[in-house]
C-alpha cells in the first residue's frame, strides 16, 4: 500500500510557511506500515490541482490532501476532486449544524460561504472536525483512497489521529487497531512531566507516550496498536495506570475536556451549588462557571470584592483580620470562601485574593495568591501558590489553579465516600 500526500496552497509556494502537515502524515503513515513515495505541493490553482491529483493517481493508492477545506473562494481542494472523477457535492447536515452551533455560540452571524464547508463528496464518510469546522471526508473512488484534512495543523493533526488512521487502517485492511487516549495535566509544566515519566515514555513502543503539542494545556497522547481492540484499550489502561502512580495527582481528565467542564460534572452529579467571592480575579472565575451550559443548577451568583471596605461590608471579613493579616492573607480567603457561601447559600465557597501586579501589595510579591474553597460541613482549605506571569496571566491561571484544587478536592471526598 503506498501513499503520496497533496499540500494545498500557494503559501507553501511562496515560503510563507513549512509544509509542516506533510511531516506529521509521513511520520504517521510510516507508523501504520503505509509507504509514502512522494509528496507534491500545489497551489491554490484549479488546473495545477487537477494535474497533480492526475500524476497522484498513475503512481499511489491512496491520496491525501491537506489545505483549501475552507470557505473562502481560493479553498477549493473538493470541487477539484469532485469535479475531476465525476462526483458531486452534498450537503451534510451534521457537519452544518456544527457550523452553525458555532456561529450561535460565538455570537456571530453567518454569512452564506461558510455553509460551503459543510458540503462533503458523495459517498465519502466525514471525519469530525474537532477544533475548527471544515470537516474531513474519506473516499473511495476508482481503485484509490481519497482523503481530505483541513490545512491548519491543529484541526488536521487531531482529526487524522482520532478519526483519520482508523479510517486509512480499515480501508487498506491493516489488520491493526489503533486506539488512543489523550490524558490532560494541570499543575504541573511539560518539562517536569517529561523528566518525570521519561522511562516511561522511552521504554514504551506500543502503547507510545508521547507529549501533544499546542494544545494551551500539557497533555500526553498514549496510542496503542492490536488486532483486538478491547486489548488495545487494555494495554491503555496498563500504562495510564504507571503513569497515575507517578503524577496522577495533575491528571484532571480525558480528551477534549477543561477544568471548568469536569468541576460542573461533579458539582452537577453531586447536586450541589457554589458560590464565589473575587478580589484578584475580579469575577473571573464567575465568568468562566457562567459560560457552561446549564450552570444556573449550580451557580447562583457571586460577589467581586474588589476593595477592603467590599470585603467588609458585603463579604463580612472581619476588621482585625484585615489589620492584622492583610487582604491577601490565608485568614482573608478563608473568611471570603466561608461567609461567601453563607450569604448566597451554596455548598461551596471559593475565593481569591492575591497581588496581580505589576507592584506588590501590603509587601507581599507580586504574584502571592491565596484560594480559600469552603464546603458546607467539611473543613475549609486555603492554598497558597506563586505566580511568576503578567498580571493578565496571573489572574487567568489563579482562577485556573482554583478549579484545580477545589476538584481535586470533591473528587478525593467522593473517593472517600
Ligand atoms: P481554513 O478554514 O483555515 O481556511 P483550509 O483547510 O482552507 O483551512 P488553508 O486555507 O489551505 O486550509 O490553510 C489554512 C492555514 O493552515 C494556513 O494559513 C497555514 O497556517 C496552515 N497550513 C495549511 N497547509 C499547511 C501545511 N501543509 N503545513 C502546515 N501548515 C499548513
Ligand atoms: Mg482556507
Amino acid at each position: 500500500m503506498n501513499a503520496e500526500i497533496i499540500a494545498v496552497g500557494s503559501e507553501l509556494l511562496l515560503g510563507q510557511i513549512v509544509n509542516t502537515n506533510a511531516r506529521f502524515l509521513s511520520q504517521q503513515l510510516a507508523g501504520l506500515g503505509i509507504d509514502v513515495y512522494y509528496h507534491t505541493v500545489v497551489g491554490d490553482n484549479p488546473d495545477r490541482l487537477k494535474s497533480a491529483i492526475k500524476i497522484a493517481e498513475s503512481r499511489s493508492k491512496i491520496i491525501i490532501f491537506t489545505g483549501g477545506l475552507g470557505p473562502t473562494k481560493d479553498d477549493l481542494t473538493k470541487e477539484t476532486i469532485a469535479r475531476h472523477i465525476g462526483t458531486e457535492l452534498v450537503m451534510n447536515n451534521e457537519a452544518l449544524e456544527t457550523i452553525e452551533q458555532y456561529f450561535k455560540r460565538t455570537n456571530r452571524v453567518m454569512t452564506e460561504n461558510n455553509r460551503k464547508q459543510a458540503l462533503i463528496l458523495e459517498g465519502s464518510l466525514v471525519l469530525p472536525n474537532d477544533h475548527g469546522m471544515a470537516p474531513g471526508m474519506v473516499l473511495k473512488s476508482g481503485g484509490h483512497i481519497y482523503m481530505l484534512l483541513p490545512g491548519p495543523p491543529k484541526e488536521m493533526e487531531p482529526m487524522f489521529l482520532n478519526y483519520g488512521s482508523k479510517e486509512l487502517a480499515l480501508l487498506t485492511g491493516a489488520k491493526e487497531q489503533i486506539v488512543s487516549r489523550v490524558l490532560r495535566f494541570f499543575g504541573i509544566g511539560e518539562a517536569a512531566l517529561e523528566t518525570e515519566i521519561m522511562d516511561i515514555i522511552d521504554e514504551q513502543k506500543n502503547p507510545t507516550v508521547a507529549p501533544l503539542a499546542g494544545e494551551g494545556d500539557v497533555t500526553l497522547r498514549l496510542t496503542a496498536k492490536h488486532r483486538d481492540e478491547m486489548k488495545a484499550q487494555a494495554m491503555l489502561d496498563e500504562v495510564e495506570a504507571k503513569i497515575r502512580q507517578r503524577v496522577g495527582q495533575y491528571i484532571y481528565g480525558y480528551e477534549n475536556t477543561t477544568l471548568f467542564v469536569e468541576l460542573a460534572n461533579v458539582l452537577k452529579e453531586r447536586k450541589w451549588t457554589i458560590t464565589s467571592a473575587e478580589s484578584l480575579t475580579g469575577g473571573l472565575f464567575q465568568q468562566e462557571i457562567t459560560s457552561i451550559s446549564g450552570a444556573s443548577s449550580i451557580f447562583k451568583g457571586g460577589i467581586v470584592c474588589y476593595s477592603n471596605e467590599i470585603k467588609q461590608d458585603l463579604v463580612q471579613v472581619k476588621q482585625e483580620t484585615l489589620e492584622t493579616y492583610g487582604s491577601v492573607s490565608e485568614e482573608c480567603a478563608r473568611e471570603l470562601a466561608e461567609n461567601v457561601m453563607k450569604i448566597f447559600g451554596t455548598d461551596i465557597g471559593i475565593s481569591f485574593t492575591g497581588v496581580a501586579g505589576p507592584d506588590e501589595l501590603e509587601g507581599k510579591p507580586v504574584g502571592t495568591i491565596f484560594i480559600g474553597i469552603a464546603l458546607k460541613g467539611r473543613p475549609s482549605i486555603v492554598e497558597r501558590i506563586k505566580l511568576s506571569g503578567s498580571r493578565g496571566a496571573n489572574r487567568n491561571r489563579a482562577v485556573r489553579y482554583g478549579c484545580y484544587f477545589l476538584l481535586k478536592y470533591l473528587r478525593e471526598l467522593q473517593d472517600a465516600i
